[in-house]
């Protein structure tokens, strides 16, 4: 029988084994060691309601394909072509709902390799970041500032913050336990909102230097 390109299953990670070794103060009574799991950015585009109009058309409304982690935030079936210097990356996702400015999230190796600058900024800190082209179906955008590699952060609610020891804007460290590539996050950045849900995220290219696969956790460490 033929067998089709996505056969292959993705290795999900086993969870955690060191799960019984932290003592809340509160409580006095061991309890799971608190873990984030770590999920994966790919590039993507974040758009304005403007510049979805240049790209898309007059009263474009953008279309939700699947949910992501952090409530409200959805990945969407349109796509746009990011043009730096040297290269294009073609087809790249949009994530919605719509933003107040334009930011497109690129590895720095997708950055290096199309001939953007990507300066390491917090999401909406674009001032001075990349500049690049949108092209879309039906029109194009020259953006002159908005491209960045997003700094690696953890998103938490005041809950889990409280769990974590942690405050808004805290830098954590953060150990993954990986097959053959196991290492530690410094600089990572905490995020706390009671519209979050608690995930970490990092781009590809860090992902890839940690061999994180699917379902991995990582352990903060301050
Ligand atoms: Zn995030």
């Amino acid at each position: 029988m033929h067998k089709g390109s996505c056969d292959f299953k993705i290795p999900v990670a086993p969870r955690p084994k060191s799960c019984y070794n932290r003592i809340t103060k509160l409580q006095k009574e061991w309890i799971p060691m608190a873990k984030v799991l770590v999920e994966t950015s790919a590039r993507h585009v974040h758009v304005s309601e403007q510049d979805l109009e240049t790209l898309f058309g007059k009263g474009y409304q953008l279309t939700k394909k699947k949910d992501l982690s952090q409530p409200g935030q959805y990945a969407c079936a349109e796509r746009v072509d990011v043009v730096g210097e040297k290269k294009t990356l073609s087809g790249v996702s949009i994530l919605g709902p719509c933003r107040k400015e334009t930011q497109v999230e690129l590895s720095l190796t997708d950055a290096r390799s199309i001939g953007v600058k990507a300066p390491i900024r917090e999401s909406g800190d674009l001032e001075g970041s990349g500049c690049c082209k949108l092209v879309g179906p039906a029109g194009e955008v020259v953006l002159e500032k908005g491209v960045i590699a997003a700094k690696r952060h953890i998103h938490m609610t005041p809950a889990d913050a409280e769990e974590f020891g942690c405050k808004d804007k805290d830098v954590v460290s953060v150990k993954i336990d990986s097959e053959g590539r196991s290492l530690v996050f410094g600089d990572v950045v905490v995020r706390v909102s009671p519209s979050y849900a608690l995930a970490m995220h990092i781009d590809t290219d860090e992902s890839n230097a940690g061999c994180v696969a699917p379902g991995t956790y990582g352990e903060v460490i301050k």
